[in-house]
């Protein structure tokens, strides 16, 4: 018997993690998750969206409209921040796949980590002041950013249905 050829390629297989830490956030409108991993392909760091240690969730506000204090906003850590922050070793040359496209913060955190390569699936805020300013600083930075081919994002979305 000859080995299986339909395998997860490691882009599907890193792709998925972050899908599954997804699944984690308690956020009712944005689940985001995020993996890191070096260049031995081993995954470093695992994170998804949410609101810093002994920040209780039934205290806090996921809401996006109103008074500042109100919103989710001052308050919620981003997948790919948590990532870098539970990583468990230095991230130089580290690639970090990301559900959606790093927002200007965390492209920061990115960038003085080390990391040196965004794989990512969605684009949604593509345009926006923000999305711009992190791609303005991953250019002068030399952070390579790639989004994922649509087969890929098929495939992950199979695997994201039959996980659920
Ligand atoms: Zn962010």
């Amino acid at each position: 018997m000859s080995h299986r050829i339909d395998v997860l390629s490691w882009d599907e297989y890193f792709m998925s993690m972050a899908h599954l830490s997804a699944k984690r956030s308690k956020d009712p409108n944005t689940q985001v998750g995020a993996c890191i991993v070096n260049k031995d392909k081993r995954v470093v760091g695992l994170g998804y969206n949410g609101f810093p240690m002994g920040c209780d969730d039934e205290l806090f506000p996921w809401q996006r409209d109103g008074q500042y204090l109100q919103t989710k906003y001052p308050f919620v850590v981003h997948a790919e921040l948590n990532a870098i922050l539970n990583s468990i070793q230095n991230l130089e040359g580290c690639t970090i796949y990301v559900s959606l496209f790093p927002c200007n913060e965390c492209a920061k955190a990115i960038i003085q980590s080390g990391i040196k390569k965004v794989v990512y699936e969605s684009d949604k805020y593509n345009g926006t002041e923000n999305n711009i300013a992190s791609k303005k600083m991953f250019d002068h930075a030399h952070v390579e950013y790639i989004q994922l081919k649509e087969t890929v994002e098929v495939n992950v979305k199979i695997l994201k249905g039959g996980i659920e």
